[in-house]
Protein backbone atom coordinates (compact mmCIF):
# COMPACT_ATOMS: atom_id res chain seq x y z
CA UNK A 1 0.00 0.00 0.00
CA UNK A 2 0.92 3.27 -0.90
CA UNK A 3 1.84 5.22 2.81
CA UNK A 4 0.90 8.55 0.95
CA UNK A 5 -2.52 7.35 0.12
CA UNK A 6 -4.75 8.59 2.60
CA UNK A 7 -2.85 12.11 3.10
CA UNK A 8 -3.33 12.37 -0.52
CA UNK A 9 -6.70 11.52 -0.95
CA UNK A 10 -7.72 13.93 2.38
CA UNK A 11 -5.58 17.00 0.81
CA UNK A 12 -7.63 16.79 -2.22
CA UNK A 13 -10.85 16.59 -0.27
CA UNK A 14 -10.21 19.29 1.81
CA UNK A 15 -9.47 21.62 -0.91
CA UNK A 16 -12.55 21.42 -2.16
CA UNK A 17 -13.98 22.23 1.52
CA UNK A 18 -15.18 25.63 1.61
CA UNK A 19 -15.51 25.66 5.67
CA UNK A 20 -12.72 24.09 6.78
CA UNK A 21 -9.21 26.07 7.65
CA UNK A 22 -7.10 23.24 9.23
CA UNK A 23 -3.86 24.41 10.22
CA UNK A 24 -1.22 22.36 8.42
CA UNK A 25 -0.30 20.16 11.52
CA UNK A 26 -4.02 19.30 12.25
CA UNK A 27 -4.29 17.97 8.88
CA UNK A 28 -1.03 15.73 8.61
CA UNK A 29 -2.16 14.34 11.97
CA UNK A 30 -5.90 13.94 10.89
CA UNK A 31 -4.14 12.22 7.97
CA UNK A 32 -1.59 10.12 9.23
CA UNK A 33 -4.58 8.77 11.58
CA UNK A 34 -6.83 7.87 8.25
CA UNK A 35 -3.48 6.54 6.95
CA UNK A 36 -2.58 4.35 9.29
CA UNK A 37 -6.02 2.25 9.53
CA UNK A 38 -6.42 2.09 5.67
CA UNK A 39 -3.15 0.55 5.36
CA UNK A 40 -3.64 -2.20 7.27
CA UNK A 41 -6.73 -4.71 5.71
CA UNK A 42 -7.27 -7.45 8.03
CA UNK A 43 -8.24 -4.80 10.74
CA UNK A 44 -11.45 -5.74 12.91
CA UNK A 45 -14.82 -3.51 11.19
CA UNK A 46 -14.97 -1.05 13.77
CA UNK A 47 -11.62 0.13 13.10
CA UNK A 48 -11.95 -0.19 9.18
CA UNK A 49 -15.94 1.78 9.84
CA UNK A 50 -13.65 4.48 11.24
CA UNK A 51 -11.89 5.62 8.56
CA UNK A 52 -14.09 5.23 6.51
CA UNK A 53 -16.82 7.29 8.47
CA UNK A 54 -13.79 10.35 8.77
CA UNK A 55 -13.32 10.48 5.16
CA UNK A 56 -16.79 11.05 4.16
CA UNK A 57 -17.13 11.97 0.67
CA UNK A 58 -19.63 15.20 -0.02
CA UNK A 59 -22.80 14.92 -2.14
CA UNK A 60 -23.35 18.64 -3.08
CA UNK A 61 -24.48 18.36 -6.67
CA UNK A 62 -26.08 15.09 -8.16
CA UNK A 63 -26.91 14.14 -11.71
CA UNK A 64 -28.82 16.27 -13.44
CA UNK A 65 -30.18 13.83 -15.56
CA UNK A 66 -29.34 15.70 -18.73
CA UNK A 67 -28.56 12.64 -21.21
CA UNK A 68 -28.60 14.15 -24.28
CA UNK A 69 -24.87 12.91 -25.05
CA UNK A 70 -25.75 9.58 -23.73
CA UNK A 71 -25.25 7.07 -21.09
CA UNK A 72 -22.39 5.47 -18.49
CA UNK A 73 -22.71 2.60 -16.26
CA UNK A 74 -20.56 2.47 -13.14
CA UNK A 75 -18.94 -0.62 -11.61
CA UNK A 76 -17.90 -1.72 -8.66
CA UNK A 77 -15.58 -5.07 -7.53
CA UNK A 78 -14.69 -6.94 -4.81
CA UNK A 79 -17.37 -6.47 -2.34
CA UNK A 80 -19.81 -6.63 -0.53
CA UNK A 81 -17.74 -4.62 2.21
CA UNK A 82 -17.50 -2.57 4.91
CA UNK A 83 -17.30 0.11 2.35
CA UNK A 84 -20.22 -1.15 0.34
CA UNK A 85 -22.59 0.84 2.93
CA UNK A 86 -20.61 4.21 2.23
CA UNK A 87 -20.78 3.57 -1.42
CA UNK A 88 -24.25 2.91 -1.41
CA UNK A 89 -24.77 6.22 0.58
CA UNK A 90 -22.82 7.98 -2.20
CA UNK A 91 -24.39 6.50 -5.29
CA UNK A 92 -27.91 7.41 -3.58
CA UNK A 93 -26.91 11.06 -3.04
CA UNK A 94 -25.67 11.80 -6.66
CA UNK A 95 -28.44 9.68 -8.09
CA UNK A 96 -26.22 6.86 -9.78
CA UNK A 97 -27.86 3.32 -10.18
CA UNK A 98 -24.52 1.14 -10.80
CA UNK A 99 -23.50 -2.32 -11.56
CA UNK A 100 -21.80 -4.32 -8.54
CA UNK A 101 -19.54 -7.41 -8.91
CA UNK A 102 -19.30 -9.38 -5.90
CA UNK A 103 -17.70 -12.17 -4.47
CA UNK A 104 -19.79 -15.16 -3.29
CA UNK A 105 -17.36 -15.75 -0.16
CA UNK A 106 -17.96 -12.22 1.73
CA UNK A 107 -21.95 -12.44 0.92
CA UNK A 108 -22.92 -14.43 3.88
CA UNK A 109 -23.59 -11.75 7.21
CA UNK A 110 -24.01 -9.05 4.14
CA UNK A 111 -27.87 -9.72 3.37
CA UNK A 112 -29.13 -6.38 4.39
CA UNK A 113 -26.17 -4.93 1.76
CA UNK A 114 -26.97 -7.46 -1.25
CA UNK A 115 -31.07 -6.59 -0.44
CA UNK A 116 -30.15 -2.48 0.04
CA UNK A 117 -28.09 -2.55 -2.96
CA UNK A 118 -31.15 -3.78 -5.11
CA UNK A 119 -33.51 -1.64 -3.32
CA UNK A 120 -31.68 0.81 -4.36
CA UNK A 121 -31.83 0.53 -8.04
CA UNK A 122 -28.29 -1.39 -8.61
CA UNK A 123 -27.71 -4.73 -10.52
CA UNK A 124 -25.22 -7.20 -8.78
CA UNK A 125 -22.84 -9.35 -10.76
CA UNK A 126 -20.90 -12.85 -9.88
CA UNK A 127 -16.92 -11.89 -9.29
CA UNK A 128 -16.19 -15.29 -8.55
CA UNK A 129 -16.38 -17.22 -5.05
CA UNK A 130 -12.96 -16.31 -3.93
CA UNK A 131 -11.23 -13.87 -6.30
CA UNK A 132 -10.00 -16.91 -7.72
CA UNK A 133 -8.23 -16.11 -11.11
CA UNK A 134 -10.47 -18.71 -13.48
CA UNK A 135 -7.76 -19.38 -16.12
CA UNK A 136 -5.28 -20.79 -13.34
CA UNK A 137 -6.87 -21.63 -10.35
CA UNK A 138 -4.75 -19.32 -8.51
CA UNK A 139 -6.49 -18.00 -5.08
CA UNK A 140 -5.19 -14.34 -3.38
CA UNK A 141 -4.02 -16.58 -0.65
CA UNK A 142 -1.49 -18.02 -3.01
CA UNK A 143 -2.97 -21.48 -2.77
CA UNK A 144 -3.90 -23.04 -6.36
CA UNK A 145 -6.47 -25.41 -6.81
CA UNK A 146 -6.46 -28.10 -9.45
CA UNK A 147 -7.98 -26.46 -12.68
CA UNK A 148 -10.78 -27.74 -14.58
CA UNK A 149 -13.64 -26.97 -15.57
CA UNK A 150 -15.90 -28.20 -13.01
CA UNK A 151 -13.63 -26.01 -10.65
CA UNK A 152 -14.57 -23.15 -12.89
CA UNK A 153 -18.73 -24.09 -12.79
CA UNK A 154 -18.15 -24.35 -8.35
CA UNK A 155 -16.62 -20.94 -8.48
CA UNK A 156 -19.31 -19.02 -10.46
CA UNK A 157 -22.07 -21.65 -9.04
CA UNK A 158 -21.55 -21.44 -5.58
CA UNK A 159 -21.17 -17.29 -5.85
CA UNK A 160 -24.68 -17.30 -7.92
CA UNK A 161 -26.13 -19.60 -5.11
CA UNK A 162 -24.88 -17.29 -2.06
CA UNK A 163 -26.57 -14.12 -4.04
CA UNK A 164 -29.68 -15.74 -4.90
CA UNK A 165 -29.77 -16.70 -1.00
CA UNK A 166 -29.50 -13.55 0.02
CA UNK A 167 -32.57 -12.22 -2.39
CA UNK A 168 -30.87 -11.19 -5.28
CA UNK A 169 -32.37 -12.29 -8.87
CA UNK A 170 -29.70 -14.76 -10.54
CA UNK A 171 -26.69 -13.52 -11.66
CA UNK A 172 -26.78 -12.74 -15.60
CA UNK A 173 -23.25 -10.80 -15.56
CA UNK A 174 -19.50 -12.22 -14.68
CA UNK A 175 -16.62 -10.54 -14.36
CA UNK A 176 -13.25 -12.23 -14.14
CA UNK A 177 -10.83 -11.16 -11.73
CA UNK A 178 -8.02 -9.71 -12.50
CA UNK A 179 -9.15 -9.83 -16.11
CA UNK A 180 -8.30 -13.98 -16.74
CA UNK A 181 -10.86 -15.54 -19.06
CA UNK A 182 -10.49 -17.70 -21.78
CA UNK A 183 -12.85 -19.69 -24.25
CA UNK A 184 -12.88 -22.07 -21.89
CA UNK A 185 -13.79 -20.63 -18.54
CA UNK A 186 -16.30 -17.99 -21.17
CA UNK A 187 -17.65 -21.33 -22.36
CA UNK A 188 -18.62 -22.01 -18.57
CA UNK A 189 -19.83 -19.40 -17.55
CA UNK A 190 -22.21 -18.96 -20.83
CA UNK A 191 -23.93 -22.28 -19.28
CA UNK A 192 -24.51 -20.95 -16.56
CA UNK A 193 -26.45 -17.81 -18.39
CA UNK A 194 -23.23 -15.55 -17.19
CA UNK A 195 -22.32 -13.12 -19.88
CA UNK A 196 -18.83 -11.63 -19.96
CA UNK A 197 -18.03 -7.78 -18.57
CA UNK A 198 -14.49 -7.33 -18.83
CA UNK A 199 -12.84 -4.62 -16.09
CA UNK A 200 -10.54 -2.89 -19.09
CA UNK A 201 -10.51 -3.33 -22.52
CA UNK A 202 -7.68 -4.20 -25.25
CA UNK A 203 -8.30 -0.79 -26.95
CA UNK A 204 -9.53 2.25 -26.68
CA UNK A 205 -12.76 1.70 -29.01
CA UNK A 206 -13.61 -0.88 -26.04
CA UNK A 207 -14.79 1.74 -24.20
CA UNK A 208 -13.93 0.03 -20.58
CA UNK A 209 -12.46 2.99 -17.85
CA UNK A 210 -10.19 1.21 -15.88
CA UNK A 211 -9.50 3.51 -12.95
CA UNK A 212 -6.87 1.68 -11.52
CA UNK A 213 -8.42 2.44 -7.88
CA UNK A 214 -7.26 -0.43 -6.82
CA UNK A 215 -4.12 -0.03 -7.55
CA UNK A 216 -2.76 3.02 -6.17
CA UNK A 217 -4.34 5.59 -8.03
CA UNK A 218 -5.00 9.16 -6.46
CA UNK A 219 -8.42 10.13 -6.37
CA UNK A 220 -7.32 12.99 -8.92
CA UNK A 221 -5.99 10.25 -11.45
CA UNK A 222 -9.23 8.81 -10.68
CA UNK A 223 -11.02 12.14 -12.14
CA UNK A 224 -8.90 12.06 -14.84
CA UNK A 225 -8.96 9.11 -16.40
CA UNK A 226 -12.35 8.85 -16.35
CA UNK A 227 -13.28 12.45 -17.58
CA UNK A 228 -10.83 12.33 -19.99
CA UNK A 229 -12.25 8.79 -21.53
CA UNK A 230 -15.86 8.79 -20.61
CA UNK A 231 -18.48 9.16 -23.76
CA UNK A 232 -21.76 7.07 -24.43
CA UNK A 233 -21.42 3.77 -23.49
CA UNK A 234 -18.72 3.52 -21.15
CA UNK A 235 -18.52 1.39 -18.44
CA UNK A 236 -16.14 2.85 -15.68
CA UNK A 237 -14.61 -0.04 -13.44
CA UNK A 238 -14.24 1.27 -9.76
CA UNK A 239 -14.17 -0.85 -6.35
CA UNK A 240 -15.99 -0.89 -3.21
CA UNK A 241 -13.00 -0.85 -0.50
CA UNK A 242 -10.86 -0.18 1.45
CA UNK A 243 -9.90 2.81 -0.30
CA UNK A 244 -12.12 5.71 -0.80
CA UNK A 245 -10.09 7.32 -3.89
CA UNK A 246 -13.00 6.52 -6.01
CA UNK A 247 -16.11 8.22 -3.44
CA UNK A 248 -14.04 10.82 -3.40
CA UNK A 249 -13.74 11.50 -7.28
CA UNK A 250 -17.27 10.84 -7.77
CA UNK A 251 -18.25 14.99 -7.43
CA UNK A 252 -15.53 15.96 -10.13
CA UNK A 253 -17.12 13.28 -12.28
CA UNK A 254 -20.61 13.74 -12.19
CA UNK A 255 -20.18 17.50 -12.42
CA UNK A 256 -18.42 16.29 -15.64
CA UNK A 257 -21.15 13.92 -16.71
CA UNK A 258 -23.77 16.73 -15.73
CA UNK A 259 -21.97 19.41 -18.25
CA UNK A 260 -21.28 16.62 -21.07
CA UNK A 261 -24.99 15.67 -20.96
CA UNK A 262 -24.26 12.02 -19.42
CA UNK A 263 -26.49 9.63 -17.38
CA UNK A 264 -25.59 6.91 -15.43
CA UNK A 265 -27.75 3.40 -16.81
CA UNK A 266 -26.79 -0.57 -15.36
CA UNK A 267 -27.72 -1.30 -19.12
CA UNK A 268 -24.57 -2.67 -20.30
CA UNK A 269 -23.43 -2.38 -23.87
CA UNK A 270 -24.28 -5.56 -26.27
CA UNK A 271 -20.31 -6.24 -26.36
CA UNK A 272 -18.47 -5.77 -22.77
CA UNK A 273 -16.01 -8.60 -23.83
CA UNK A 274 -13.10 -5.81 -24.11
CA UNK A 275 -12.12 -8.20 -26.56
CA UNK A 276 -10.89 -10.31 -23.78
CA UNK A 277 -11.15 -13.44 -25.35
CA UNK A 278 -9.41 -12.50 -28.79
CA UNK A 279 -6.14 -12.85 -27.22
CA UNK A 280 -6.49 -15.43 -24.76
CA UNK A 281 -7.93 -17.92 -27.85
ZN1 LIG B 1 -11.70 -7.99 -8.32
Amino acid sequence: MNTRRGLRSKTWTRGRATAVAASTAAAVALAGAIQTVVQDHSAPTSTVTTATTQSAPIVERPLNNNCSSGYVTFTFDDGPRENTERVLDALDGFGIDAVFFWNGQRVKGRERTVTRALADGHVIGNHTWDHANLTTGELPNGSTESWGKQWVHSELERTNEALIAAGAPRPTLYRPPYGATNRQVDGVAQELGLRLVMSWGNHADDNIVNTKDNEGATTQEIVDVTILSMRDGSIITMHDGPGVESLDALQAIVDAMNEKGLCATTKLPEDATGRGLELSG
